[in-house]
């Protein structure tokens, strides 16, 4: 018997093959099926007169077939299938090509269905490649699956097509439709004016009128956003519960701090450390995302976090997602703290080093542990080597996490995996989080916003040099460089001929991992281009070159000597992309930009205009599409990250957005997330039902029904 649940070998219709397919697509049980929604629909539900069809008509014709047969082209050996079909009004010829199967499905006397595109031929009007299906001569719509009603038209991915779908579905839907249980409460059901369940599946797939199709949707994107934020939701009350340390904010040494800096901070750097500071005052976990466009300066606010929790007498721990940035900062912090005696430790895969008293000396990873372990050591800053089954610690208190977007409970657990305290969570992002997904895929944090940049920056000048401009821009690049600046160049790949891209290309953006593989032949690489600049172009310059393949050692020596303006021309993969800072450079230049999404461009500007002067990014590109010209172009006229994310987010349209495939929510829910009104209604909802069932006790179906989404969703 089959039930719901029933897998999908075991239905009957389904072969091997398509056992395969499905499973491809996350389609592994009846219920699944049912609740794979079509992306869109055909409006095939009227049916028209034969003799009243026209040249371009997208229309659907019943009536008897006079005559079928097929011939093949030997010319190009396709296979053409011909059909004559009349009703009272007239006939018409059907033409199907490479399908020679239909020849088999259909014979003369049949009557058909045929819905498609209306052409104009040598012999006058057909029918092109029509969807077909047989009919009894007096059928009413509601038993046409392919044709004569608005049609689901499902996404075709992986050789499942439209009509394999609707002709397993509908049998399916007829028998199950009534046995899947509701699980949205009733109060939710009136008070929004959501059909139930049963109705809504069958809209949803073969609805009655577009309105219908409509509301079906409605309904399945607020249930899944729903589910979502009930998960979220949940999760953050079973968190707040938990006991973390707290440290009491010391004003004064905070004051003492900040006096300390070479530079005033700024108002939002003041709200947000305020913001944190009080949060780390209670004995609750805090959960807290600090976004700033890059450059906003998060550092030194995460730095007072720190201070706070060292001199309340816990550990930090500060992770961070390459070893380049993680030394950075190990660095950055030590300075920092300089006067504040703090001793800290730095860990990756193949380093350990300790700073103390205003010396940084290399130490044995053992001993270092140790001293973790043994509270021997206030803080320590790493790759993410911090999270490795043997880094113990005696007191942590607070986690920092830069550019991770998610840092999920099981990976503060793992920190904390022999303590019943939790520590406290500061995530830091450059990247721009629209409401929507902070309500959302970051539901669980509580946001602290850097708005304004530090005094003294000036707008990086943007530019998309033309090809034939190149000289004009390295002439530039060298009077620059002869006033003591830097130059950075990014090159898409590592070597010629090679179509291997920088590993973690697209750290620190939401581009999908494969985009920079979409467009363009003739990548740049760094090893060519190095070859080029050192020898033609600037041979009297200091340039070195820096890739993903090179030995940490080697890439962190290149960025000090980078720094401290030893070296001239940085030729480099997208290593540098995320937070790297070098005061002193004042040109990035990017060849084959259009490999990089906007917000991954935006990220490379970033690396300049760091300092009080005036700061250059030069585009190039070799592809002329009017797309890669307005992404460019959004680039050059807005320095907002925030309206770049919005700009990659019209101009690419949300079907690849922010990675919503690797976070696998499902399509429905992810329309849904860029609706506020709607996310914000289920947030509510969620919210409600959980003052009133923390625990779901009283809804257990629908608490199955969160656990089940949770294993299909996977933010961490
Ligand atoms: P991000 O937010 O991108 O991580 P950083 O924390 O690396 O930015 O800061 C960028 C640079 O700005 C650093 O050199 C830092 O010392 C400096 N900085 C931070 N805050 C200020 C400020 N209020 N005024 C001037 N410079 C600042
Ligand atoms: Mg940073």
């Amino acid at each position: 018997m089959l039930t719901i649940e029933t897998k999908v070998e075991e239905i009957p219709r389904i072969g091997t093959a398509y056992q395969k397919k499905l499973k491809k697509l996350g389609i592994k049980t009846v219920q699944d099926l049912l609740c794979y929604f079509p992306a869109r629909y055909n409006d095939f539900s009227n049916i028209v007169e034969i003799n009243k069809l026209k040249n371009g008509y997208s229309a659907c014709v019943q009536g008897k077939i006079i005559e079928i047969g097929t011939t093949r082209t030997f010319k190009k050996w396709v296979d053409i299938t011909e059909a004559t079909i009349e009703d009272d009004t007239g006939s018409i010829k059907a033409l199907w090509f490479n399908q020679p199967y239909i020849d088999k499905s259909l014979k003369e006397d049949d009557f058909v269905c045929l819905a498609g595109k209306v052409s104009l031929g040598k012999g006058g009007l057909y029918l092109n490649n029509p969807a077909y299906e047989k009919i009894n001569e007096v059928t009413d719509n509601h038993s046409l699956t392919h044709t004569g009603r608005i049609v689901p038209v499902y996404s075709e991915t992986r050789g499942v097509t439209s009509r394999w779908l609707r002709y397993i579905i509908k049998p399916l839907l007829a028998n199950f439709y009534n046995k899947v249980p509701e699980i949205l409460p009733e109060e939710i059901l009136k008070k929004h004016k959501f059909l139930p369940i049963q109705k809504a599946l069958w809209q949803a797939h073969f609805p009655d009128s577009f309105e219908y199709a409509d509301a079906a949707k409605a309904r399945f994107a607020f249930e899944n956003l729903f589910l979502l934020q009930l998960s979220i939701l949940k999760e953050r009350a079973k968190l707040m519960q938990k006991t973390a340390p707290a440290c009491p904010m010391d004003a004064k040494l905070m004051r003492e701090f900040t006096k300390s800096l070479p530079f005033q901070l700024t108002d939002s750097q003041k709200q947000c450390s305020y913001q944190i500071l009080k949060d780390l005052e209670k004995p609750a976990p805090m959960s807290r995302l600090l976004e700033g466009d890059v450059g906003s300066g998060k550092t030194v606010v995460a730095t007072m976090a720190a201070l706070s929790a060292v001199k309340n007498g816990h550990q930090v721990a500060f992770m961070a997602p390459t070893e380049i940035l993680a030394s950075q900062h190990f660095k950055g912090i030590s300075k920092m703290l300089e006067k504040f005696d703090v001793a800290i430790g730095y860990l990756s895969g193949k380093e350990s080093f300790r700073y103390k008293a205003g010396k940084i000396e290399e130490v044995k990873k053992k001993d270092l542990l140790l001293d973790l372990e043994f509270g021997q050591i206030p803080m320590v800053i790493g790759t993410h080597s911090l999270i490795q089954k043997t880094v113990k610690f005696s007191k942590l208190a607070l986690v920092i996490v830069d550019e991770q977007h998610r840092f999920g409970v099981a990976q503060r657990a793992e920190l904390t995996k022999n303590s019943r305290l939790v520590p406290h969570l500061l995530s830091m992002t450059a990247t721009p989080i629209p409401r929507t997904l902070a309500l959302t895929v970051y539901g669980d944090l509580d946001l602290s916003l850097i708005k304004e940049m530090p005094k003294d920056r000036k707008k990086t000048k943007t530019v998309i040099v033309d090809p034939s401009e190149r000289k004009t821009a390295y002439d530039f690049i060298r009077k620059e460089v002869k006033e003591g600046k830097g130059v950075f160049v990014i090159c898409p790949k590592i070597e010629s001929g090679s179509l291997k891209l920088e590993a973690g290309m697209t750290t620190g953006s939401f581009v999908p991992q494969n985009y920079s593989l979409i467009s363009g032949n003739e990548t740049k690489s760094v090893t060519q281009e190095y070859e080029k600049l050192s020898k033609e172009i600037f041979p009297d310059l200091r340039i070195t070159m820096m890739h993903g393949k090179m030995k940490p050692k080697e890439k962190e020596r290149i960025m000090l000597d980078f720094k401290k303006g030893e070296i001239d021309v940085l030729v480099s993969t997208s290593v540098v992309e995320v937070g790297v800072d070098v005061p002193r450079a004042t040109v990035m230049m990017i060849e084959g930009a259009e490999r990089f999404g906007l917000a991954q461009l935006h990220q490379f500007r970033g690396r300049v205009g760091r300092s009080d002067m005036q700061s250059y990014c030069f585009l190039f590109t070799t592809d002329p599409s009017q797309l890669n010209r307005k992404r460019l172009k959004a680039l050059v006229d807005s320095h907002n990250g925030f309206e770049l994310a919005q700009k990659d987010l019209e101009i690419r349209g949300p079907g690849q957005l922010y990675g919503s495939q690797q976070w696998g929510i499902p399509d429905v829910a992810m329309e849904g997330i860029l609706n506020i009104f709607l996310v914000e209604k289920t947030r509510a909802a969620a919210k409600e039902m959980l003052e009133k069932d923390p625990e779901l006790k009283n809804h257990l179906l629908l608490k199955e029904r969160v656990k089940h989404f949770e294993k299909k969703i996977h933010f961490e």
